[in-house]
């Protein structure tokens, strides 16, 4: 089976600036694939081609089959997109709005039953439709962004970004939406620079860096996930000796150890099994404990090195590790 998105050495300048550099990626029909990476990586440029929005430099891109600005209409009625930066300023209500998209994009004859559907997202991620859209908060912008990519159940979903600016319990709906997606069949790409939604969701995940992609393959071997950040706050230790003990948890890096009025203060950063710190941690009084994700700029760096410097393309399914060297995965 052709995959559902082909994209081969594609390559994006702006001016002087290149924004991607000659990027290889498959989606697979039937899976959601993460395309993560810090700010300016390149996802937004790479998702806006996909639906012709922009035109690559070089390279050639396809979308279910045929090529984005060959497609016209008849292909972008099989992709719902929700763009980055979304602008939805008008004075039509919530309702209108998707009525209208709902019969620009040749619902027509089933335009009763994307409407309804767009009620049940709308109800499930908490939206008034009833109000004009320019009146609604970012967060409400964005439901409505997400219900115009969904409610017709497209073959192909591009989100940039889809959980910008919801809260916690819509993102958790969000995703939901997302698994209900694929076990119907359609096929989700989606960007973001939260690694721990694209954990939850995503089949396939590739790490996007300066315009390159620098890994991709499955999320656990990605390794990216198994870095925490720690900080906890322990009685009755005296800093010298708590270093030492921690220092020796396999591992730790960065480790901080400062007196604190009731103790220890210690931070750190941890690649790798939790299960030693942990250990280490219960042979004293544990006052306070933060373990997190550290943000995914730190994480693509710290593991996959600098990605300005020039490197030999990746072939599908390797992952580049720090270390210089290539492991499959
Ligand atoms: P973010 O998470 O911040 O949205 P991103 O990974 O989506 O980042 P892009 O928006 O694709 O990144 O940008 C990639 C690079 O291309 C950035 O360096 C950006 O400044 C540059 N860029 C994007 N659009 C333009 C443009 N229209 N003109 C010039 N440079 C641009």
């Amino acid at each position: 089976m052709t995959d559902t998105i082909e994209v081969r050495a594609l390559h994006k300048r702006y001016g002087r600036h290149i924004a991607l550099h000659e990027l290889d990626l498959n989606v697979r029909p039937g899976t959601v694939f993460g395309l993560i990476g810090p700010n300016g990586a390149g996802k937004t440029t790479t998702l806006r081609t996909l639906v012709d929005v922009i035109r690559p430099s070089s390279g050639t891109v396809r979308v279910l089959g045929e090529e984005p600005r060959r497609g016209g209409p008849s292909l972008r009625r099989r992709i719902g997109y929700v763009p980055g930066e979304l602008h939805l300023e008008g004075r039509a209500s919530g309702h209108r709005l998707l009525a209208f998209y709902a019969e620009v994009s040749g619902a027509a004859g089933s335009s009763a039953s994307v409407l309804r559907s767009a009620r049940d997202l709308a109800d499930r991620l908490g939206v008034d439709l009833n109000r004009p859209v320019r009146t609604l908060s970012k967060g409400n912008k964005q439901k409505v962004g997400l219900i115009q990519a969904f409610m017709h159940r497209p073959e192909l979903l591009i989100l940039d970004e889809p959980t910008s600016g919801l809260d916690p319990l819509v993102q958790r709906e969000f995703l939901t939406m997302v698994r209900e997606a694929r076990e119907a069949g359609q096929t989700v790409l989606l960007s973001s620079h939260v690694l721990s939604e694209i954990q939850q969701t995503a089949d396939e995940v590739a790490v996007l860096s300066a315009g390159r992609i620098v890994a991709d393959g499955d999320v656990a071997s990605l390794r990216l996930g198994s870095m925490r950040r720690v900080r906890v706050r322990l009685g009755g230790a005296d800093a010298a000796s708590t270093r030492a003990a921690f220092e020796r948890v396999p591992g730790i890096e960065g480790l901080d150890a400062a007196v604190h009025a009731e103790g220890v203060q210690l931070s750190a950063t941890i690649e790798g099994s939790i299960d030693p710190f942990v250990k280490t941690l219960a042979q004293y009084e544990v006052h306070e404990l933060t373990v997190e994700e550290p943000d995914l700029e730190e994480s693509v760096l710290r593991l996959y090195g600098d990605a300005e410097a020039p490197t030999k393309k990746p072939t599908t399914r390797r992952t580049r590790r720090g270390d210089g060297r290539e492991g499959r995965s």
